[in-house]
């Protein structure tokens, strides 16, 4: 598997960092991880975005997850009207999310009836909700959710392919369903927005005390604030007194294999 890491930071961030998104490959299968701002740019650097199969979404209540979800769209339906690339442009992308995405689909439709219309008619997308035990079996890749503990719905992933696993906890405190979701991963990619705990969010302690019970292989300490964005030897620190392997502070377009 290989993951590039297309948006690491959040609203606060310096210019250096998108808002959430990771795109996984395996093999020919490409499936993007949340889509915030900036992502689609960073997304045109690694691949043509035409190449997405699937979109899983951690929480749609927050913009920094989701916002780039109408650029991409718009640049798939004008793709189709490109003999060179309307073959694959054409293929639908099934976007999962967590409960009530269509209701916030349908609503994004109406701010941009131009856009939504043309993606409805061309049959760009496919809608699946996703139960926060549910398991999703795509070719070659087996996708377990798990809800997360934030202040709106949160959908954390497990992404699988042949004994290697990625973890994403999308924006999550500390819980048991966590440490669950993360046992033996390859590698955890997780919320460290500022480096103490907040409402909603894991500090660089909890991050590296999930790393720990979960006994991961990979910490990435990801979707990092301003305060964690400018401390990163800082965050390393605390990390490393609760867990003794590899700890990486993500970057933007930093490519991993597994
Ligand atoms: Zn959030």
């Amino acid at each position: 598997m290989k993951l590039a890491i297309l948006g690491s930071g959040v609203p606060t961030s310096s210019s250096k960092k998108c808002n959430s998104g990771y795109l996984l490959e395996v093999g020919k299968i490409k499936i993007l991880i949340d889509l915030g701002n900036g992502v689609f740019k960073n997304l045109q650097k690694v691949i043509n975005p035409i190449e997405v199969q699937g979109l899983f979404v951690s929480h749609f209540l927050h913009q920094d997850h989701i916002n780039d979800l109408p650029p991409f769209l718009s640049y798939k339906g004008l793709m189709t009207k490109r003999a060179k690339f309307r073959k694959n442009a054409k293929k639908p992308v099934t976007i999962f999310a967590g409960k009530s995405f269509k209701q916030s689909f349908n609503l994004w439709s109406q701010l941009f009836p131009v856009l939504f219309t043309r993606v409805q008619d061309l049959n760009l997308i496919k809608i699946k909700e996703l139960n926060p035990k549910q398991i999703v079996r795509l070719p070659s890749l087996k996708i377990t959710c798990a809800q997360m503990k934030h202040t709106v719905p949160c959908l954390g992933y497990r992404f699988e392919h042949k004994g290697k696993s990625i973890v994403y906890s999308g924006d999550a405190e500390y819980s048991k369903e966590l440490v669950q979701l993360a046992k033996n991963t390859d590698i955890l990619l997780a919320d460290c927005t500022k480096p103490e705990a907040f409402t909603g969010h894991m500090g660089a302690k909890e991050c590296g005390q999930v790393a720990r019970e979960a006994n991961v292989k990979t910490l990435v300490l990801t979707h990092l604030g301003m305060e964690s964005e400018q401390n990163p030897k800082m965050l390393k620190q605390i990390a490393g007194k609760y867990f003794k392997g590899k700890i990486i502070i993500a970057k933007d377009l930093m490519k991993l294999n597994i």
